[in-house]
């Protein structure tokens, strides 16, 4: 039997944690990476890494799309304040959709951007990217700064920035999008096992709209898993051997 790591869930998000951490170690889940994205969201993930130790660890994060919305500087005081706590440093990026765009600019989005990857580099922390119509600037302040490990989280951009990202010895994350947004199922056919991690983003709705929608918790990764599986026609087993290995060395956990 294999074990999973749930490398990128919003567990702050999610009400009856008690029994999705439960539906979790069921679908042979041993660790999950819990991303931070405001001041409010990274309290409450060092709380309850602290209540379920050795299964969650916090990352501690600023999402783009809070950044024109919160103090940001309020909230890299308290990131850097408990970096030693933090597993990794994200959920962090940038974000160039219109109505992000509208709360923060490029510019200001770039410098906070910047500022916690230095951070997460300083203190050796691998960083877990968000890189929405934002792939090659983000990869460029990525390298830019330094950072060893890096996750570009659902990665659905263009296919020779992937490379780049890889070459760089980067990583990119498979969410359960996997089963059907095009952008992403070509991005995962591309990257190597090696290079691979897999995440459901809990609690995102997947198949929005259409009648298989559903709220995603950790469990759903298995969905992760198989479509993987299915889409590089490797057997589960190996990508979850190897995407485990991968998540172990990023995460050090
Ligand atoms: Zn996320």
């Amino acid at each position: 039997m294999y074990e999973l790591v749930e490398s990128h869930a919003h567990l702050d998000e999610i009400e009856d944690i008690i029994q999705t951490l439960a539906d979790a170690r069921q679908s042979n889940i041993s660790a999950i990476v819990a991303v931070g994205t405001s001041l409010t969201s990274n309290k409450k993930i060092l709380k309850l890494s602290q209540e379920h130790k050795g299964l969650i660890y916090p990352s501690l994060g600023l999402h783009p799309w809070n950044i024109g919305d919160l103090d940001f500087e309020q909230n890299i005081d308290f990131i850097k304040h408990n970096i030693d706590r933090s597993t990794g440093i994200g959920e962090i990026g940038l974000d160039y959709s219109k109505g992000v765009k509208e709360r923060a600019d490029k510019a200001l989005q770039k410098s906070v951007f910047r500022e916690l990857l230095e951070l997460g580099n300083k203190h050796n922390k691998p960083a877990i990217i968000h890189s929405r119509y934002s792939w090659q600037n983000c990869l460029d302040i990525a390298r830019e700064t330094k950072i060893k490990k890096a996750v570009f989280h659902w990665y659905t951009g263009p296919l020779d920035i992937l490379k780049e990202i890889v070459t760089q010895g980067y990583y990119i994350s498979a969410s359960p999008a996997v089963e059907y947004h095009p952008e992403h199922r070509k991005a995962i056919k591309e990257v190597p096992l090696e290079k691979l991690l897999l995440e459901t983003d809990s609690p995102v709705i997947y198949h929005r709209g259409t009648g298989l929608e559903y709220r995603s918790k950790p469990a759903d990764l298995v969905r992760t898993l198989r479509g993987v599986s299915e889409l590089k026609n490797i057997d589960e087993s190996t990508v979850a051997q190897i995407t485990t290995n991968n998540a172990r060395y990023i995460f050090n956990i």
